[in-house]
Order: C-alpha cells, then structure tokens, then sequence
C-alpha cells in the first residue's frame, strides 16, 4: 500500500509509520525483518518502518470503562477482576503515516 502511494505521488519514502496491536498476530521483529526485504529494489528502499506498540484495550461491563491489559493471557478487567471478552484495541495492523522525501 505504502509502495504504491509512492509510485502514485513520485516520491521516495522516508518512512512508514505502522501501528501494530498486541493481537495482531504479527511479530514486530519479524516484520521489521521482512519490510527491508520487500523494499529491495521499490521505491521504499532505504526507507525506515516505524512501529508503534498498542496495548491490548478491553471494555470492562462492571466498571463501564475502558481498561487496558497487561498481560494477553489474562483476559480480565486490571481493576475489578471481571472477565471480559470486549476487545477495543490490539488487533491493529495499520499504516498511519507516511514521510515522504522532499
Ligand atoms: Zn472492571
């Protein structure tokens, strides 16, 4: 998606910005692994991926609040103790900016 912005605009790529959630599925080192192989030779060659962490988030029906875990083995409210099963954020695997070259 990044590379064909690129192409689109003319530009090379500084960086891609990606928000990547706890239960994505996707291994952060990995993925920064593979990204400077599937540049190789794109217009995203030489560029950085910039990875940002998102804490697993859950709704807590008891405490009516948002609370964020600490740990994805335990799928209960950090406060009260309630079991939930109301994910709000994690599973994110989305690019949110793009730094182009000037
Ligand atoms: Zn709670």
């Amino acid at each position: 998606m990044a590379q064909e912005e690129a192409e689109r605009r003319k530009v090379q790529v500084d960086a891609v910005h990606l928000d990547l959630g706890a239960l994505s599925g996707v291994v952060k080192e990995a993925l920064l692994f593979s990204y400077g192989v599937a540049c190789d030779g794109t217009l995203l060659e030489g560029s950085r991926l910039v990875v940002t962490d998102v804490p697993i988030e859950v709704f807590c029906s008891v405490c009516k609040v948002p609370r964020t875990l600490k740990s994805m083995q335990w799928f209960c409210c950090p406060e009260c103790g309630a079991a939930t099963s109301e994910i709000l954020h994690g599973k994110e695997l989305v690019i949110t900016a793009l730094e182009l070259k000037q």
